[in-house]
């Protein structure tokens, strides 16, 4: 039975009280709870509340990223003294973005990262001043299907985006940059320093075949996965000249990047703590849409220089003496980015990785065949691995990934509740030392910040701006 729509006003009232109730009986931060009561008393309030965004409102999407970026742009308009409402992370569904906007009355402007899925529903009913369109690879197959499903689902999003809307986007991604050029108003951003090149593209490359041709596409400069310089020698299609480029990248291991980017409004510099070549292309997303957003370049630059990594996303915080880095990764393409930031690194790795699957309460996803893809060859070769704990219910898949890899499965712990595998690989490690955690999804992530919020080492994630 379909209940008739409340006012606006009551529906949000009501919404909000849900919310205090939630955290009151112990029941969450309801970053999500709000907007899903909202949306089961009157459907179309999440338009209504973004019609009241002053400034118009920002989303932005993609396989691998969007937390970082959301938290540079937010960081730009914030040095610009703007109220801004956006979503914490990993509440990027259509009720969490509705329970951000009930948060703050009266933003000027809004930002939200938005699931890869779910982003159609939110652009229809947010009306974006601005989408931001970062990489499309494959994720969460068992939830998204193919990649041509998303890539349809996007498709079909930009061609039902209003022409004032601007799109910013990865000019490195031909899948992304196929579904753009079509949009009358566009900014692309991309990278042009050749020297984080690799080889050659990766094993794990998707949408290497023209997307107008079904020609393959040739390649001279390969970035992470299926992102670089392309073109098609069939048809002709290739990438554009992006107006945001990264033009130069000095690389100063995990614990950042000295990135120059050229913009419209001139040169950005930049040194960043986010480390990694993934990290570049965030903060050249980011830079990108704070241009567009009418930011500064000596704001985007502060803050670019300001931003600390967000919880999981390359965060460290000392833990009895050792240094913990918390390295979120859920596809290959970015498990293969943190393998190569930790090849370069020069201490010895301890390392924790936490693999799950749906048979566990609230996990989601059920494929996890996808770590056949990860390079943990090139990890083991560097002979810098010193200790290896593997956790999560899928624990002894990964043992057995590690041991195909060619690691002595002797020296494997296997522990398969996630708590207790981190205070295993965190005794394993030693007093002064390193430790490298990567969890595979994103709950994993939450109980090992739930060991570190009881320790008071970090905070609740709904606290985290
Ligand atoms: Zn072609």
């Amino acid at each position: 039975m379909r209940c008739p729509s409340l006012p606006f006003g009551v529906a949000c009232w009501l919404s909000r009280l849900s919310g205090s109730l939630s955290r009151r009986l112990g029941r969450g931060g309801g970053t999500t709870f709000p907007g899903l009561v909202l949306h089961r008393l009157r459907p179309n309030a999440l338009a209504e509340l973004a019609q009241g965004v002053r400034d118009g409102v920002i989303v932005l999407s993609g396989t691998n990223g969007k937390t970082t970026t959301a938290r540079l742009v937010r960081s730009a308009l914030d040095t610009c003294g703007v109220k801004v409402v956006a979503n914490p992370a990993g509440s990027n569904l259509e009720r969490g973005v509705a329970t951000a906007l009930l948060s703050v009355r009266s933003p000027d402007i809004a930002l939200f990262e938005v699931d890869e899925a779910a982003l159609g529903a939110v652009v229809a009913k947010a009306q974006p001043r601005i989408v931001v369109l970062m990489n499309l690879s494959r994720d969460q197959i068992d939830r998204h299907g193919e990649l041509e499903n998303l890539a349809q689902k996007w498709r079909n999003m930009v061609a039902g985006l209003a022409p004032e809307t601007t799109l910013v986007y990865n000019a490195d991604d031909p899948l992304i940059a196929e579904l753009a050029v079509s949009h009358p108003k566009t900014v692309a951003y991309g990278i042009e320093d050749s020297s984080v090149a690799q080889e050659d593209l990766l094993q794990v490359a998707d949408n290497t075949a023209c997307r107008r041709c079904n020609a393959a596409l040739a390649y001279h400069l390969c970035t992470i996965g299926h992102l670089g310089h392309w073109a098609c020698p069939a048809c002709g299609f290739s990438r554009v000249d992006p107006e945001v480029q990264v033009t130069q990248v000095e690389f100063c291991g995990i614990g950042g990047s000295r990135i120059t980017v050229s913009t419209p409004n001139g040169l950005i510099e930049a040194k960043t703590s986010l480390g990694g070549l993934a990290n570049v292309y965030n903060v050249a997303a980011a830079v990108a849409t704070a241009v567009t957003a009418g930011v500064s370049s000596e704001a985007i630059s502060e803050a670019v220089g300001c931003r600390q990594a967000a919880f999981g996303r390359g965060s460290a915080v000392d833990v009895d003496g050792k240094r913990v880095t918390i390295l979120f990764n859920k596809n290959p393409v970015s498990a293969n980015e943190n393998l190569r930031m930790l090849i370069r690194e020069t201490v010895p790795l301890q390392l924790l990785i936490l693999l799950t699957d749906s048979s566990q309460a609230g996990q989601s996803g059920v494929d996890v065949s996808w770590i056949y893809d990860v390079d943990y060859e090139a990890l083991i070769d560097t002979g810098r691995v010193a200790s290896l704990t593997v956790g999560g219910a899928r624990a002894h898949d990964l043992a057995l990934r590690f041991q195909y890899a060619g690691f002595d499965p002797q020296k494997i712990s296997i522990v398969r509740d996630n708590a207790a595998a981190f205070r295993t690989a965190l005794s394993a490690c030693d007093r002064g030392g390193h430790l490298f955690v990567m969890p595979y999804n994103s709950q994993q992530m939450r109980a090992i910040r739930s060991v570190l919020v009881d320790k008071g080492l970090v905070g609740e994630m709904w606290e985290e701006k």
